[in-house]
């Protein structure tokens, strides 16, 4: 009979959550190493596993999206953090948004109930000998981390940065310059809609242009990720591109007036009891009391009081082409895993994804069988596929989305875009299905 070895995964995130329960619930011992509440990150705030560190949203449930699409495989294949998530859901009309607090409590008790699991709550500064290892410490690892990282991989190590929206109590909003609504009724409606007139915006912009920013030192002039830009930096880029992008009133119509306002800046519940609501889109660098004065410009939060400010963070990734290869092993060290943030994907859900496919891939080697890689068909597959092998110069991270999918037979291209989605939603589902009864069953 094989010997089980145990395995072990650095950083109990939402990555290393799900690949901890993906090799427990296979039988096999893991130790998971979470350096919180003893030592924390700039951002997160709490002891719990699978903190989400901003937004409450985990996106998009439908599948004519490439997030809605990896949630259902996900949720195929048993994913721990899907099921939290659906238990705690909140409103957010088509997207999946939790209750934040019970979300990750409630990761955190079904981990420490079982038996395989040993969580031990220290930071890891050296990647342990002995594998398999999943490193999933993900885009604020820790310094002493990084550096063993960046000592590892030598050339594949990189930085980047992006920030977070603020969040204000409700009880502190102007209820008569706001309403209840999803864009084009969506589901029910999910978020305050906090409206600006002309003047209004106007104003607003000019405000965020001309506030003082969290300095930048030279090592982190780089480029903001394209998907999280601080609102300032929008506003910035002319006078629409805020109104065309995250303050967009299409598909809202104010009750009061019967019209579309000029523009929107819209909040969405933070929790369950909805007592704290965050700026969608806001995400900043202005300084604390920058953002109070200019936040407050928007009519609906004159007074408004922030529960938590903006901030701008770290992100850590590997240049994963140069280091991984599509089951997530290190070519330099197979039984070396990544997951997460680290490996290149970007977001919670595509987090958890690459968390459960690397937890997988950990559980085969401690039975000492090769590890799986996942159809380039399936939206799993096909992220792992681009951290490993994208074709680009400039290696970005990447969210879900179906351009990660190897087209249809020529037949998809007379197809209109919808009908494309749906069959390339399907194909996903099809190959997963295939996939799970031909190599995960048994
Ligand atoms: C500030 C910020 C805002 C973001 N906002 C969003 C958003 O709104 N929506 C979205 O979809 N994505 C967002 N992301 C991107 C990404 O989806 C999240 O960061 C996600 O949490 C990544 O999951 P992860 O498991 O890779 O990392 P994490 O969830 O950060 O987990 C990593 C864990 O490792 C621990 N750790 C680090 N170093 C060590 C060490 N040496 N030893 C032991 N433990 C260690 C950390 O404490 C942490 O718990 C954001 C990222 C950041 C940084």
């Amino acid at each position: 009979m094989r010997t089980i070895k145990q395995a072990t995964i650095i950083g109990g995130g939402l990555a290393g959550s799900e690949a901890a329960y993906q090799v427990a619930r296979r039988g096999v011992p893991v130790r998971l190493y979470e350096m919180r509440p003893e030592r924390s990150t700039p951002v997160h705030q709490t002891g719990w596993l699978a903190e989400l560190v901003c937004s409450n949203s985990l996106k998009s449930e439908e599948l004519s999206r490439g997030g809605g699409v990896l949630k259902a495989e996900l949720r195929r294949l048993d994913s721990l953090v899907m099921r939290c998530a659906d238990a705690t859901r909140v409103p957010a009309g088509s997207a999946l948004a939790v209750d934040r607090d019970r979300f990750a409590q409630r990761v955190t008790e079904e981990l420490a109930a079982l038996p395989e699991v040993t969580l031990i709550r220290e930071e890891v500064t050296e990647i342990p000998p002995e594998g398999p290892v999943i490193v999933a410490s993900g885009p604020l690892t820790s310094a002493r981390l990084s550096d063993a990282l960046a000592a590892l991989v030598t050339a594949g190590f990189l930085h980047f940065y992006d920030a977070v929206s603020p969040i204000v109590e409700t009880d502190s909003l102007d209820p008569e310059r706001l309403f209840e609504a999803s864009r084009y009724e969506h589901g029910e409606g999910a978020y305050l809609n906090c409206t600006l007139t002309e003047a209004e915006y106007d104003r607003f912009r000019k405000a965020l242009i001309a506030a003082r920013r969290v300095p930048l030192r030279d090592f982190e002039k780089k480029a903001f990720f394209e998907g999280c830009l601080p609102v300032e930096e929008l506003a910035q880029r002319g006078r629409q591109t805020l109104a065309f992008g995250p303050l967009k009133p299409v598909g809202l119509v104010d009750p009061r007036t019967g019209e579309r306002p000029f523009a929107v800046v819209q909040l969405r519940a933070e929790n369950e009891e909805k007592t704290r609501y965050n700026l969608v889109g806001c995400q900043t660098r202005l300084l604390w009391s920058e953002q109070r004065k200019v936040f407050r410009l928007i009519p609906a939060l004159r007074e408004a009081e922030f529960v938590r400010y903006g901030v701008v963070h770290r992100n850590t990734y590997l240049n994963g082409p140069r280091v991984l290869s599509p089951t997530l092993q290190c070519r330099k060290r197979p039984d070396l895993l990544f997951a997460g943030q680290l490996t290149g994907v970007e977001g919670y859900v595509e987090s958890t994804g690459s968390g459960l496919v690397a937890g997988i891939n950990a559980a085969c080697l401690a039975r000492g069988l090769p590890c799986l890689q996942f159809p380039r068909e399936t939206v799993l597959g096909a992220l792992a596929q681009y951290v490993a092998a994208a074709e680009t110069k400039d290696f970005q991270p990447m969210n879900a989305n179906f351009g990660l999918l190897p087209p249809l037979a020529t037949e998809g291209n007379r197809l209109k875009k919808k009908e494309k989605y749906e069959a390339l939603a399907k194909r996903a589902l099809d190959a997963l299905d295939k996939f799970v009864e031909e190599e995960l069953t048994g």
